[in-house]
């Protein structure tokens, strides 16, 4: 197979550089080692920034997204029996959320893609990248190989592209000292928006999805397991860290997740770049790492648009660059969401959680602290992620 750029990954990140580069009459293919259905079932993330939607907007993508998908501005801290409601929405001056699950997106964007005549392959695994120091790269998969002009790594936190990197590229990582139990679960009603509880047995943290669906988070232990957290602990801990939620119904999934980030440094050689996942790895804290994905597929895009069509290497030389200002920026905010959510262990909690309150309520009173974090939090304007 022969193309212009070859798309390892059919998640958020591919799919939406893919739909760019087709409208803007660059030939790709995208590979995709999961069957259609399974990534079209595929419940992670769910929240999506101003500048997120502004940009599937712009590339007429967002349709689906504006008619089904809900308005969401505004997040509430539980902490010392205090509920405290921060209106993101009015203070960033009326940008908001939009909350739409990540596998309705990805239905949409392989639909998008099809109305272009572009059918991702399907249930084929990349299994190198090679030569993309050479003005013709290729990528090797199950049972085809593809020759192309670039290729643009979306193959997430466990794909190989990265391993085609130069040793001298970095992986920045960061571990942090616990992990979070997430659990999709089955509610009676829609979970009335994002809820985060900081308390002394542990964060607990709520995300709405559908009208019947909701993600809950639980801080667990680090290297905790599945295993230790039968249905009955799962729901005893939601009551005792969130009370009041929506009624439980079911528990469709439960993963444990490791609390960690990354970012590879650069984000290019050659003729290979990375975007989303593979290049970095963000804590779901501030729900920051879809946005960041489709932020960097759009980047991408936009560079090599610039560089097959009109012969500016420019834009692709500074993709990098551009991409780590920003990822770093978002990887500060979350990592600082995520502090705040969190007691540093060994410090006495009945004055950790009152330096917690008080930071808190500095977040829900207007003025410029507030306004800046509404803004990073939604990703718009100049504060903004995405
Ligand atoms: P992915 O979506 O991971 O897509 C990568 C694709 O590459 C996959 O389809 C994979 O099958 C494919 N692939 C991998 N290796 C190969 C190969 N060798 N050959 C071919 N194909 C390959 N983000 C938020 O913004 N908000 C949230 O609330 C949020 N919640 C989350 C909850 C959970 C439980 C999880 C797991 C993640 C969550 N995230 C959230 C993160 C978000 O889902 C990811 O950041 C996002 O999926 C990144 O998109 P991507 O396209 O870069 O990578």
């Amino acid at each position: 197979l022969r193309t212009q750029v070859a798309i390892i990954g059919a998640g958020p990140a591919g799919l939406v550089l893919a739909n760019v580069l087709t409208r803007a009459g660059v030939d790709c293919r995208v590979v995709e080692r999961r069957s259609r259905a399974h990534v079209e079932a595929r419940a992670r993330a769910g929240l999506l920034e101003h500048r997120t939607v502004a940009t599937l907007r712009r590339h007429g993508l967002a349709g689906r997204l504006l008619s089904d998908g809900v308005r969401h501005g505004w997040c509430d801290f539980r902490c010392l029996d205090r509920s405290v409601r921060v209106d993101y929405g009015t203070l960033s001056g009326g940008h908001a959320h939009w909350v739409y699950p990540q596998q309705f997106l990805v239905r949409d964007l392989i639909e998008a893609l099809g109305r272009g005549g572009v059918r991702p392959l399907f249930s084929q695994t990349v299994r190198a990248v090679a030569d993309i120091d050479t003005t013709r790269p290729r990528v090797r998969c199950d049972t085809l190989e593809i020759a192309c002009d670039y290729v643009v790594g979306c193959d997430g936190f466990r794909g190989v592209s990265r391993a085609a990197l130069p040793r001298a590229h970095r992986v920045v990582p960061h571990r942090y000292p616990y992990d979070w139990l997430t659990v999709l679960a089955e509610v009676d009603e829609a979970a009335p928006g994002v809820v985060y509880a900081v308390g002394a047995e542990g964060f607990a943290g709520m995300m709405p999805r559908t009208r019947h669906l909701s993600r809950f988070y639980l801080q667990c232990a680090a290297g905790d397991t599945e295993a230790h957290w039968p249905a009955r602990r799962i729901r005893e801990q939601l009551h005792a860290r969130l009370t009041p939620l929506p009624r439980i119904e079911s528990l469709p999934e439960v993963r444990v997740l490791r609390m960690r980030s990354s970012v590879t440094e650069p984000l290019r050689h050659g003729r290979l770049l990375l975007a989303g996942d593979a290049a970095h790895v963000l804590t779901p804290s501030g729900a920051k790492g879809m946005n960041l994905a489709i932020a960097d597929a759009a980047g991408a895009a936009e560079a090599l648009v610039r560089g097959l069509r009109e012969g500016d290497a420019g834009a692709l030389a500074a993709y990098s660059g551009r991409r780590l200002a920003e990822i770093w920026r978002v990887q500060e905010f979350s990592d600082r969401l995520l502090r705040l959510l969190h007691l540093p262990p060994g410090e006495d909690p009945r004055f950790a959680l009152r330096m917690r309150l008080a930071a808190i309520e500095r977040l829900a009173e207007p003025g410029p602290h507030a306004a800046a974090f509404a803004h990073q939090y939604v990703g718009s304007g100049a504060e903004g992620s995405g």
